[in-house]
């Protein structure tokens, strides 16, 4: 057996012996969904500037407003096209057994939930690109409907109840997490048994907390990653693979019955 294999079946057993089972994942579980991550060479950080996202920017700069809404109502965009891929698969599968204590994500996809997980197992810590909010009134509206406003040629659009200005629903930088998520999420981290991270370079605070927190609650930290993380270190099993290629079968094995 070679080593990944081994490694594999390792996570299954642990799998098999743990009750909750948190996972957390971050852009690289989407790439084999064909959304680019940050930090890769052809990620979003290669050809749009970080500076363009911050919250500071976007409250103050109609031109970085217009940049946003440009970007979020292109109908070719990948990020409302794409499918979920076997790793968010695997994960559905996983609750099957029993075990999914919850899914802790970075993403903004929403893949997690097309893939057929129910809404109040998914912790979204940097919200969610499917929808945009008034900033007055708190209204929510589907991007989709938005982008159908920016086809009509409106430079900005604004919310259809009280003309406010509108936000796309993910977490800029600079911006506060939604508060009660990020609680649940910490609350689910200390109580669980065995933590899963798929696709994420642990570089991204506070985020990068729930498995930490895990670790130093007594849970085993299983970190599967292509490139390296920054809580490599802190791993009880570090895989260096795909995780539409690891988790799947993680997953088939650990809810085989008989021997992993
Ligand atoms: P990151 O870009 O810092 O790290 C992604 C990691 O995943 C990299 O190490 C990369 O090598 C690895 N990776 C890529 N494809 C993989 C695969 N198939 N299997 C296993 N590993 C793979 O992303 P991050 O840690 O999530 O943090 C950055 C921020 O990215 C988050 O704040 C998140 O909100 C945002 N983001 C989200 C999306 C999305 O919603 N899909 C896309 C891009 C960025
Ligand atoms: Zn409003």
């Amino acid at each position: 057996m070679n080593t990944i294999d081994a490694q594999i079946k390792e996570v299954a057993d642990l799998i098999r012996r743990s009750d909750k089972v948190l996972v957390f994942t971050g852009a690289g579980v989407s790439t084999e969904s064909g959304i680019p991550d940050f930090r890769s060479a052809d990620g979003i950080w290669s050809k749009y500037d970080p500076e363009d996202f911050t919250i500071k920017k976007f409250l103050s700069d109609k031109n970085a407003r217009k940049m946003h809404w440009d970007l979020l109502s292109d109908g070719d965009l990948s990020m409302f096209k794409a499918a979920p891929n076997p790793a968010h698969h695997a994960i559905t599968d996983l609750k099957k057994t029993g075990k999914l204590y919850g899914v802790v994500t970075q993403n903004v996809d929403g893949l997690h939930q097309k893939a057929g997980l129910p809404g109040e197992l998914v912790f979204q810590l940097h919200g969610d690109l499917s929808h945009a909010k008034c900033l007055e009134c708190g209204s929510r509206f589907p991007m989709q409907t938005v982008a159908e406003w920016m086809r009509s040629d409106i430079q900005e659009p604004v919310c259809a109840k009280c003309s406010g200005m509108l936000k796309p629903d993910a977490v800029l930088f600079g911006e506060q997490l939604p508060t009660d998520v990020l609680l649940e999420a910490e609350r689910r981290s200390r109580n669980c048994d065995l933590c899963i991270v798929l696709g994420s370079t642990l570089s991204v605070y506070p985020a990068a907390l729930i498995p930490r927190y895990a670790s130093e609650n007594g849970a085993k930290l299983v970190i599967i990653n292509l490139g390296p993380t920054e809580l490599d270190s802190w791993a009880d099993i570090r895989i260096e693979g795909k995780a539409g290629e690891v988790m799947p079968d993680i997953v088939a094995r650990a809810a085989k019955t008989g021997p992993a």
